[in-house]
């Protein structure tokens, strides 16, 4: 695994938690020798990030589309700024220059990339590892509300489990580095049998 793209909060969020988490997991991905793929903010949990891969010693590329970028908002120092025409477009380089994906506590912004991540690995558009690191229990709601899904049977629980979900960073790499997602062709010859 050479580069994992990651998704947190242009927000800090309340707890100090939060931000010493997203720092240890930093620490980790440039000891790792993981290159740092995301937003290209200097905001909120994205900047803790990448101020601590870059001051590790690690790579941090981000990916901003040019309305972003004239807020003002784009971190100076990283090792590479990408400037993309459209959302759409920044969605699709990070998915090309990632092994994997992790979020990290964030807002609307965060739940979007991630699960836009995960409805490609369902259709196998990409077949890529895709986890939360679930930093005090920031992510417990949304993880009973998908069991919920899966109960109502509107999300398969092969699907459901291929969102790795650690809240040790250490962990969660590991996890990352060995999942394979469950291929789609089967669930899709399923759903084609049960609605004949
Ligand atoms: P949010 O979770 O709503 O705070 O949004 C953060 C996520 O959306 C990040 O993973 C970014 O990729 C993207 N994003 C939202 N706002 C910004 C911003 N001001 N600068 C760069 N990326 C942003």
């Amino acid at each position: 695994m050479k580069s994992i793209c990651v998704f947190c909060g242009s927000s800090k969020g309340k707890e100090k938690s939060y931000s010493i988490k997203a720092e240890s997991f930093g620490k980790l991905l440039a000891k790792r020798n993981i290159k740092l793929v995301y937003g290209g903010s200097n905001i909120g949990l994205m900047k803790v990030l990448a101020n601590s891969v870059l001051s590790s010693g690690g790579e941090a590329i981000g990916i901003m589309p040019h309305n972003i970028v004239e807020y003002g908002v784009a971190h100076p120092s990283l090792t590479e700024l990408h400037i993309v025409k459209t959302m759409a477009e920044r969605k699709e380089m990070m998915i090309k220059l990632s092994d994997a994906f992790v979020a990290l506590p964030g807002g609307l912004g965060t739940f979007d990339e991630l699960f836009e991540i995960l409805s490609y690995n369902q259709l196998e558009l990409i077949n890529k590892p895709c986890g939360i690191l679930n930093i005090n229990g920031y992510y417990d709601h949304l993880l009973k509300f998908l069991d919920s899904a899966v109960e109502e049977e509107f999300v398969r629980i092969e699907h459901r489990n291929n969102l790795i979900v650690e809240s040790d960073e250490n962990k969660l790499l590991q996890r990352l580095k060995t999942f394979k997602p469950v291929q789609a062709h089967k669930w899709v010859d399923k759903l084609k049998e049960l609605s004949d």
